[in-house]
């Protein structure tokens, strides 16, 4: 059967992604609307090529740069703009699946939206459960949404589990933890005296994944991780003590899942996101995703380590933002997108990163785990505590 999608952030680099699994498969996949922020000249070139009923960009001047290039090219998709537009494209009657790959917490309104309407999630956007975790589970459980992760640990233990895995059950389903692999990112072994003169541009080569550049800095950070870690604690219902980090730089297996019986099932590939996001898209198929094959003539070997939450103090911050609860996560993401954009910026140091989200931390969260509305407020006060630790960081 055909399914009709919405692609949330379709413009970086999983909506890239996405598109192209979905130009592989003619006739499986309806294009409804496709959203990309301000990068105009890319989604004025896949609507000419995914023809979507709907383009959404970030304003009125987005939207008239888009509509422009979109009559040159003579396609006729409608272009809205602003977050209702999202939340719209996002939980509108047509659409049956959602791809939510929009970087950051500004993902959490139409994700949430998604769920809310009964859509099928695809989730790569995972500032939307380290923001909002037991809301949006909530939300999706009550309104019988299916959410697929997309986040290519969390699509290796979904691979994994046992059939039928309700979340929460671990205990039951035979499973003692959840491993999440990290390949440790491009800083996997400096010195930590080196740390502190890192750039931008080293910061966002990572060795093995190609992403778009907030992500590429928290795995350089390990911050990755650290969301990942609070991802699968509300994706599958682990608790902290269930969920495991180690150190693969080879990034070949995915993640693991380690039984009771005393077997690890792991599920591998080469490291490309077409892989998890045909996975989601194909289900109960396996599709074709352009992926190269995994060689393991040329693969040599495969090594693990320990984390090293030392030289990753965020990994460190991450696990007590998890223990911590309430809105202690949405403290830590939220000041973390501050410091990565500021770090981006040249404005504070690589490691200063971690200083920035320990400080808004240190300041304080609720116990409780509010309405989006609180979740948004406390999103908005602590951007503005972690702009105060960088103004007075910064150079
Ligand atoms: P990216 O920066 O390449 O793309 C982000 C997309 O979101 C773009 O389309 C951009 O236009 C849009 N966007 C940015 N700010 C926005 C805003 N304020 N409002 C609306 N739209 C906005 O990012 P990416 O690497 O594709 O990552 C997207 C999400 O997927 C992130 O949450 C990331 O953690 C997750 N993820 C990415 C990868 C990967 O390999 N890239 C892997 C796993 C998970
Ligand atoms: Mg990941």
């Amino acid at each position: 059967m055909k399914q009709t999608l919405t692609i949330l952030g379709a413009t970086g680099s999983i909506g890239i992604s996405t598109l192209d699994v979905v130009a592989r498969h003619p006739g499986k996949f309806d294009i409804f609307a496709l959203t990309g922020h301000r990068q105009t000249a890319k989604l004025a070139e896949q609507c000419a090529r995914f023809a979507p009923q709907f383009a959404v960009v970030a304003d009125a001047q987005a939207a008239a740069d888009l509509a422009a290039r979109l009559k040159t090219l003579n396609v006729r998709t409608e272009v809205l703009h602003g977050v209702q537009a999202l939340i719209d494209v996002a939980a509108a009657e047509e659409v049956d699946g959602v791809m939510a790959a929009i970087v950051g917490a500004a993902g959490l309104p139409p994700t949430l939206a998604a769920a809310q309407a009964g859509k099928t999630v695809y989730l790569a956007n995972k500032e939307t459960l380290v923001v909002a975790g037991a809301l949006f589970m909530d939300t999706a459980r009550a309104a019988g949404a299916v959410v697929l992760p997309v986040d290519s640990e969390h699509n290796a233990v979904y691979q994994v589990l046992p059939p039928g895995f309700t979340a929460g059950r671990l205990k039951e389903s035979g499973i003692a933890s959840i491993i999440l692999t990290a390949s440790g990112g491009p800083f996997l072994h400096t010195d930590a005296a080196a740390l502190d003169r890192i750039t931008p541009e080293q910061a966002v080569k990572h060795p093995n994944w190609q992403m778009g550049r907030k992500i590429s800095v928290d795995s350089a950070s390990m911050m990755n991780k650290g969301l990942e870690l609070i991802e699968a604690h509300w994706l599958f219902g682990a608790a902290a003590q269930e969920l495991e980090v180690v150190v693969h730089p080879q990034s070949v297996i995915h993640s693991m899942v380690r039984y009771t019986d005393g077997s690890v099932l792991a599920q591998m590939g080469t490291p490309d996101m077409r892989t998890p996001i045909a996975y989601c898209l194909g289900l109960p198929e396996r599709i074709e995703a352009g992926v190269a094959p995994l060689d393991f003539g040329r693969l040599g070997g495969l090594t693990f380590q320990a984390p090293d939450f030392d030289r990753f103090p965020c990994l460190k911050l991450a696990y007590e933002a998890m223990r911590s609860g309430g809105s202690a996560p949405c403290v830590l993401n939220a000041a973390n997108e501050v410091a990565v954009a500021a770090f981006l910026d040249g404005r504070i140091r690589f490691t200063d990163i971690a200083g920035v989200v320990a400080e808004c931390l240190a300041g304080g969260y609720s116990d409780g785990l509010g309405s989006v509305a609180d979740l948004l407020a406390q999103d908005e006060k602590t951007r503005a505590d972690a702009w105060a630790a960088v103004t007075r960081l910064g150079n």
